[in-house]
């Protein structure tokens, strides 16, 4: 048998190694800024055009090559930064493999000029998938610059497989915030397709964490900082009373290179607890520092996975840690002019001992008279029948009424020519495809009238129950709601015609420059889903008027969770921007599992409900409602 194992050529080899090192434009950032931050740099710029796409570039006023080590630079393997396997213990570099720019190199056009400070001249390099296509001296400032077009050129697999520009750049924004929030002593720009995102002047820790996460951040830093054999922990968590509804700013740096630890993480939530409402995240920015031999070294490059040797003590302190700060902060007095009075007790009953609330119960109700209703006692827990501020919801107040009462008067009238004008063809066929087992149809002339006084009970403070001629129907509150508010927002977007509750005084609200921006991007579908803008301003927006279905209280959460979806879920193709916005103002304007409806709401909710297009389905997909026959019923007597 002949041999038949081949060294694989350079150029193969360095490709198979981008496979690993560059996985999306955002690889590439990380790459180059940690380059010129190992090169010293003071100043860092960083361009991009179509998120990285077509253009990533790095301006740095670093050290600088020589000529020899400007095309060293490219060669695999080729590092300044470590010369023996020692040296891996103790390295204050951020890069040690020598594999970035060979990687890179092979699946992009790059182009490199760089100067040292002692030199005339510089050096211009032109490399294009691995093969060096121009070399001669230039002139160039000091420090190195570096363009990294048309990635992943010769890999089509590859570039098809990147995201929607937008995802792309908010990988390439977080990549910028992790360097940037590390290394305060540097200056940082950050320009996308000729706009500036972000410049953020060399400063101390604090200072710009409020440049990178908005002007309200300062407010809310608790500082951090603890000192032991094992780790010094510096930095900043939030105020409890700051949370953020969606996972956002959570950082964990070690040795000044960002993690993830799930560990870790639990540490900070469980110091927190107590203090958090439920479904609420804690920012926090912590920078542990450790021996670099307790950890494990030689991660992967682009993986931000970590290995302690004491995890179990280095969770002790940090919980420990953050549970002091906390508490430091809880026991300074604040003045606090934005406490909500509804929480107070009433003057008058301050001094009052407090009595259980009594429940009455009528002794001769009997469900089985027809005239029942009135004689039901109103039967509610005083604490729930008062809006509640804390939920933020007060369901009635913002539930408009429709003209779509009577759902079951809709679908009864199918003979009757003037209902058929009324009814889409397609629902009759669903219903019938729904009601198959049944010959009666579901709703006939007699069940209409009875629908006036229709009766729906809440189960659970989750589903409303109501009859129909067969059986039961029992519809999920929240995601019938969703199903209402997700036709409703997606009408008044493509149509603009939502009409908009004008609030007494404009809301302001603080966002970071970039969550303004995608704000910004968003207005005018915002306008046209009822909201009403005063300004933008780098920072923050006047918000004049809101949807009718949501509740000033609510507004921030919602446009928060507005912009986490539309970072993280808009797709390239299929659903569009104006059904990834109604899908998110729906789930979080509607109505949530856990309250208490009065019973007009409820009614309205199961009637506005079947004269959705699709009533059977959340947008998410889940089921809304479940009918339980008469037959199926007497099955189980
Ligand atoms: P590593 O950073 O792991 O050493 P790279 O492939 O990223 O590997 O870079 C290779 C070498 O090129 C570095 O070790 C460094 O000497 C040099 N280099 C890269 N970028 C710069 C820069 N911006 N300024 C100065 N030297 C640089
Ligand atoms: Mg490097």
């Amino acid at each position: 048998m002949s041999d038949i194992i081949q060294l694989l050529p350079d150029h193969v080899a360095n490709q198979i190694a981008a496979g690993e090192v560059v996985q999306r434009p955002a690889s590439v950032v990380k790459e180059l800024l940690e380059n010129s931050i190992d090169a010293g740099a003071t100043h860092i710029s960083l361009i991009v055009k179509e998120a990285g796409k077509t253009l990533i570039q790095v301006v740095d006023n670093g050290k600088g090559m020589s000529t020899t080590d400007a095309r060293l630079s490219f060669e695999r393997h080729a590092t300044s930064k470590i010369r023996s396997a020692a040296d891996l213990f103790a390295l204050s570099t951020k890069g040690f493999r020598g594999e970035a720019l060979a990687s890179i190199a092979a699946i992009a056009h790059v182009e490199q000029k760089t100067k040292q400070e002692n030199q005339d001249l510089g050096t211009h390099i032109k490399i294009e998938g691995s093969e060096v296509i121009l070399q001669e001296p230039c002139t160039t400032p000091k420090g190195t610059t570096i363009w990294v077009k048309n990635l992943f050129f010769n890999v089509p697999a590859r570039r098809n497989f990147l995201k929607s520009n937008a995802v792309e750049l908010r990988h390439i924004i977080d990549e910028f915030h992790r360097v940037a929030m590390v290394h305060c002593n540097i200056h940082f720009e950050f320009y996308s397709n000729g706009n500036e995102v972000l410049n953020l002047p060399a400063t101390n820790t604090r200072q710009r964490l409020v440049h990178i996460f908005g002007g309200k951040t300062n407010e809310k830093l608790v500082p951090v900082s603890e000192e032991t054999e094992l780790v010094t922990i510096s930095g900043f968590v939030g105020k409890p009373d700051f949370v953020k509804k969606t996972r956002g700013e959570q950082f964990f740096f070690v040795n000044d290179r960002f993690i993830k630890s799930p560990y870790l993480h639990h540490a900070i939530t469980s110091a927190f607890e107590g203090l958090l409402k439920e479904k609420s995240y804690p920012s926090y920015y912590l920078y542990l520092s450790v021996d670099p031999k307790s950890i494990d070294i030689n991660i992967h490059p682009t993986k931000t996975e970590v290995k302690f040797d004491n995890e179990q003590a280095l969770y002790a302190i940090l919980r420990a840690t953050v549970k002091h700060s906390l508490g430091q902060f809880n026991i300074t007095p604040v003045l606090d002019f934005q406490r909500d009075a509804s929480m107070d007790l009433p003057y008058e009953q301050v001094k009052k001992t407090i009595s259980v609330p009594k429940v009455e119960v009528d002794r001769n109700f009997n469900p089985f008279d027809t005239n029942f209703e009135k004689a039901v006692p109103s039967f509610k827990d005083p604490k729930e029948s008062k809006p509640q501020k804390s939920s933020g919801t007060t369901f009635v107040s913002n539930f408009k009424a429709k003209k779509t009462d009577d759902w079951e008067a809709l679908y009864s009238g199918l003979n009757d020519k003037n209902d058929i004008a009324i009814l889409p063809e397609r629902k009759a066929s669903k219903l019938e495809f729904e009601s198959s087992v049944n010959s009666v149809p579901m709703f006939d002339k007699a069940s209409a009238e009875a629908n006036k006084t229709q009766t729906v009970y809440q189960l659970q403070r989750k589903y409303l129950v109501t009859t129909i001629k067969s059986g039961l129907v029992v519809v999920h509150q929240n995601r019938a709601h969703q199903r209402v508010l997700y036709e409703e927002f997606r009408k008044q977007i493509s149509l603009s015609n939502a009409v908009s509750q004008q609030l007494l005084f404009p809301l302001e609200l603080t966002f970071s420059s970039i969550e303004i921006a995608l704000l910004k991007s968003l207005e005018t579908h915002l306008i046209d889903a009822g909201f009403n803008f005063n300004a933008f301003t780098n920072e923050s927006v006047s918000i004049q008027g809101i949807p009718t279905v949501v509740t000033e209280s609510e507004v921030s959460i919602i446009l928060e969770q507005l912009i986490a979806d539309m970072e993280q879920e808009l797709p390239d193709t299929g659903f569009s921007q104006i059904d990834v916005m109604a899908k998110s103002l729906a789930k979080s304007a509607a109505v949530k599992t856990g309250v208490v409806l009065e019973n007009e709401a409820q009614k309205h909710m199961v009637n506005q409900l079947f004269a959705c297009e699709e009533p059977s389905r959340a947008p998410n997909g889940k089921t809304t409602f479940i009918t339980l026959g008469v037959d199926e019923l007497d099955k189980k007597f």
